[in-house]
């Protein structure tokens, strides 16, 4: 069987079953990857976009399309920042692949640490805290990605999450009965607007993590193909192992969760676009729906414990 555009010997079949040559194959990857920022207008002239880095292979993947658009426009700018939590025997690996990376596209990198930033490095949150690492992780990399961008003058912050991980939230929420949270999903984040929150867009939204995967490997993007030690722990990964279960039993079924959520999400976002303000929380004066927002609580839990 050879390519079905130039009849190259193949490298990837897509979820159709169409094969593609390495060639054809990154031209798929970067037109569709094209397409979602066009319909989804996630660039406009004058943007100052961050890309969240960590130097896995999502990320990497996103920084590098990130920069052939911004090579062919530059109507914009573009930086990176990258959240080191201290996860040791992990995170430096990938952060040392995250510096080569820009530095080999010209990108400025930002790097900040949960130990410089909080005091604390995640491994030593996970043994104070009882709670999930990932909860953890999730809550203080959100913060910090936040305040750092809008300190550093972006007014959106680009992420890596492909299609799977929109699918296992998607289902996460839906799990958990958490509606609130699933309004905030989609190819553009959130629901309320304020200056203090950046807005986070997804332009490999549409892309499958296999996808990426291939386009990764054949790229030299995949650097260190290492998980994080706290993946096994984590509820989304049990999550992810049922919908590639099922996925490789009923090909389609990812992107089946992702279009018919697409359809009911503008209507869960005018349902909790109306419902609570915006606060801020009192002690960091970062936006939160409380008047004190998690990373401070998780601090002050921190600090009873020394
Ligand atoms: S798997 Fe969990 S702990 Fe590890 S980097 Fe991801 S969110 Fe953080
Ligand atoms: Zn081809
Ligand atoms: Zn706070």
């Amino acid at each position: 069987m050879v390519c079905k555009k130039c009849k190259q010997e193949p490298v990837f079949a897509l979820a159709s079953g169409e094969k593609l040559c390495k060639k054809c194959f990154n031209s798929y990857i970067e037109k569709k990857f094209r397409k979602t920022i066009r319909k989804c207008e996630l660039i406009e002239k004058g943007d100052r976009i961050a890309v969240a880095l960590s130097g896995g292979k999502d990320s990497s993947v996103l920084l590098k399309l990130m920069h052939s658009i911004w090579a062919q426009r530059k109507d914009f700018q573009l930086f990176a920042i990258l959240i080191d939590e201290g996860i040791s025997g992990y995170r430096p690996l990938t952060t040392k692949f995250a510096q080569n990376l820009c530095k080999k596209l010209g990108i400025k990198l930002y790097v900040y640490s949960f130990k410089k930033e909080l005091g604390y490095t995640l491994d030593q949150m996970v043994r104070e805290l009882k709670k999930g690492p990932c909860t953890i992780c999730g809550t203080f990399r959100r913060y910090l990605l936040n305040k750092k961008a809008r300190e550093l003058k972006a007014n959106k912050i680009a992420f890596g999450h492909n299609a799977d991980d929109e699918a296992q939230s998607i289902v996460m929420n839906l799990f958990r009965s958490n509606n609130d949270a699933a309004a905030r999903l989609g190819v553009i984040n959130g629901i309320k607007r304020d200056p203090r929150f950046i807005p986070r867009i997804k332009p490999l939204y549409f892309l499958l993590e296999k996808e990426i995967t291939a386009y990764a490997y054949l790229n030299n993007l995949l650097g260190v193909f290492k998980e994080c030690p706290y993946t096994a722990l984590a509820y989304r990964g049990q999550v992810r192992d049922m919908l590639n279960d099922f996925e490789s039993r009923h090909p389609g079924t990812k992107t089946g969760v992702l279009s018919a959520f697409l359809e009911l999400l503008p209507l869960l976002k005018d349902k909790f676009r109306t419902e609570g303000e915006i606060a801020y929380c009192k002690y960091c004066k970062e936006p939160t729906t409380t008047d004190e927002c998690m990373a401070c609580k998780l601090l002050a839990e921190l600090k009873r414990k020394k």
